[in-house]
Parts: structure tokens; sequence; C-alpha cells
């Protein structure tokens, strides 16, 4: 029988949504309710919020000064120490957990699973490889604990329930010295997560600049959308490197998706093929994106987003 160990992703406040999609893979995994690991200071919040997630049988709340910022080095040792009574440990494959869980595996001496798309048994699981061109089916031997990332954008997030107990966990190893924290800079302001996001606005290098970007901020901000970017655009200093969707960026499966400027390379439809509805704008007519789009507008976006917004109201 598995036991699995979900790491919570959080932002010391409010429970990320991606951990109750880590549930939902957890609930395939042939094993009980899982365990949810919340670490942090001050986040009996988010441990309350976890415990409501269907598929948590415990939470389990660590609570230490040196867990106040997410950073992967201070954490992974005490989930390496907790992870040796489980036989799954799972993260979502967010910035924060493809930080933290090649620390863990590596602690561990185990490889890790990334990305996983599909459980296809409790040891094996679908991945995408080359830039999501190719589908592979991995199987962790049976002496090995899996430690393994979950692709956001393949499981629902697990619905409520009644809340579970949550119980205070103190890990016996001390938190490292070697890496402290000094400051959070973050480009996204106050806008939805952009790998959690409903809708998302992306901006290319048509876009032409820094300051014509907030053409498509204020879209977003009517929307209630996040902002994403390709990596032309971040590479030309318009929007920081947080923002970009793609093979090195983001993936993200929004209900909605408008690429506005964006051609289409194959290492951004990466980030967005499991996006619900593509809307694309671009002034080329022959752009690879409108292979992908649901639909599509050749237009020039200076034109059109005002346009968009004039009949918004
Ligand atoms: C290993 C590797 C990894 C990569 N990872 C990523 C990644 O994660 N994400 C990513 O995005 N890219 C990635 N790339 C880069 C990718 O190959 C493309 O270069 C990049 O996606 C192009 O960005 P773009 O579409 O904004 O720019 P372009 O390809 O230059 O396209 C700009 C588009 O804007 C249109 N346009 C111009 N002006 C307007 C206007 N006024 N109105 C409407 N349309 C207009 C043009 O017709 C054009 O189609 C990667 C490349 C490599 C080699």
């Amino acid at each position: 029988m598995s036991k699995v160990l979900v790491i919570a992703e959080h932002n010391g406040n409010h429970l990320n949504p991606s951990t109750a999609r880590c549930l939902s893979c957890a609930a395939q995994l042939q094993a009980g309710p899982a365990d949810v690991l919340v670490l942090g200071h001050g986040a009996e919040a988010v441990a309350r919020e976890a415990a409501e997630v269907a598929g948590a049988g415990r939470v389990l709340l660590a609570d230490q000064p040196a867990f106040a910022q997410p950073l992967a080095a201070m954490l992974a040792p005490a989930v390496a120490e907790l992870a040796r009574g489980y036989t799954h440990v799972l993260a979502p494959s967010t910035t924060f957990g493809k930080d933290l869980l090649p620390r863990v595996a590596a602690l561990l001496g185990v490889p890790q699973v990334s990305e996983v798309m599909s459980v296809e048994g409790p040891r094996k699981f679908r991945r995408p490889t080359y830039a999501g061109n190719a589908i592979i089916t991995v199987e962790v031997p049976d002496d090995l604990p899996v430690v393994a990332t979950v692709r956001n954008a393949s499981f629902k997030a697990a619905g409520k329930a009644a809340a579970v107990p949550v119980e205070a966990w103190t890990p016996t190893a001390t938190a490292p010295t070697h890496t402290r924290y000094v400051e959070l800079r973050s480009g996204g302001g106050d806008r939805p997560d952009l790998q959690t996001a409903r809708a998302v606005i992306s901006g290319g290098r048509g876009v032409g600049s820094a300051e014509n970007f907030a053409v498509l901020y204020r879209l977003a901000d009517r929307l209630g959308a996040a902002v994403g970017a390709s990596r032309a655009a971040v590479d030309a200093g318009f929007v920081p490197n947080e923002l970009q969707v793609g093979q090195t960026g983001k993936i993200i499966a929004p209900e909605v998706y408008f690429a506005f400027g964006i051609s289409g390379a194959i290492q951004h439809l990466t980030g967005i093929k499991d996006a619900g509805t593509i809307v694309a704008v671009n002034k080329d007519g022959d752009a690879p994106i409108f292979e992908v789009a649901d639909i599509g507008l050749v237009g020039d976006l200076f034109q059109v987003i005002p346009e968009i917004e004039r009949r918004l109201g």
C-alpha cells in the first residue's frame, strides 16, 4: 500500500491551488488519504485550508522561523527527513516544486520523476519530454521512494471536504545556515498567479516595448487575468523573467489564453498546450500561432485591444 506525502505550496497566508491538484494525483496512486506537509512560520491558516482539501488524511505543520520563506535549501532537509516514512513524495511542478524536490531527491539519493501528467500505476507515470513533443512512460523501481513533481495542467484540483486533523511536526535536523533570505522582488504586482489563473493575457515581441505592455496590463486588469509573455519579450526586457510562458518558462493551463504579437514558436506552444481556449491576435496571417488558436484575428494588437475594451463597455 502506498503512503503519500504532498508538500503544500503557499504564500504564508493561503494555500496555492496547485496543492489540491497534487492531491488529485495522489488519489490515483492506490493509496489511502495523503498526508500534507505545510512548512512555514505562522502558517496555521494555510494548514487549516489544506485540512479541508479532499484527499488529505492529515496535515503536518512544521512551524519554524527558518521556513518563513520558501527557500528550497532550508526546506529540503526537513522534507527529506519526513519523506523516509513514505513511499511517495509529491509537490507541484511549479517554480516552488521544481526548486524544492530535486534537492529532496538528491538528499534521499533517488532520481526524480518530473512533471507527472498521468498515473499509469502506483510507480508508473507518463511525462512529457523534448519540450512536450513526445510523451514517455517511466517506472520507479520498487525499492525506491517516488519523488515526483506533478504537472498542474494535467490534474483537476481536488474539491473541499470535512476538515482533517492538523498536527505539529518538528524536524530533528537543524535548518542549514549556508543560505539566508535577503529580499523578494516581484514584478508581477497584485495580478493573479500565472500558473493558476483562469485567464492569461500574453504579449510577445510584437508588443514592441516595456511601455507598450501597459496596454496588456490594462486589459488583464479589466478581465481579472494574469499577464504572461514570450521569451522574446522577456529577453528584450519588456517584462520580468517570471512572466515567461513556455518550455523554459511556465507551463500553464488557463481556461482562456490570449496571445498578442506572439508568433507561436514550438517552445512557446509547449507552455500553453493545455489551455482551454486560445485566442491569437497577430499581424501576420501565416503566423504558426493560428494553427493552434481556437479564435484567430489577423490584425494589429494596438487596434484590436482598444476595440475589445470598447466592447467590454
Ligand atoms: C531552448 C529554447 C527554449 C525556449 N524557450 C522558450 C519559452 O519558454 N517561451 C517562449 O516564448 N519562447 C522560447 N524560446 C524562443 C522561441 O523559439 C521564440 O524565439 C519566441 O517564442 C518568439 O517570441 P515571439 O513570438 O514573441 O517573437 P517573434 O517570433 O518575433 O514573433 C513576434 C510576432 O509578433 C507579430 N506582431 C508584430 N507586431 C504586431 C502587432 N502590432 N500586432 C500584432 N502582431 C504583431 C509578428 O507578426 C510576429 O508573429 C526558446 C527557444 C529555445 C531555443
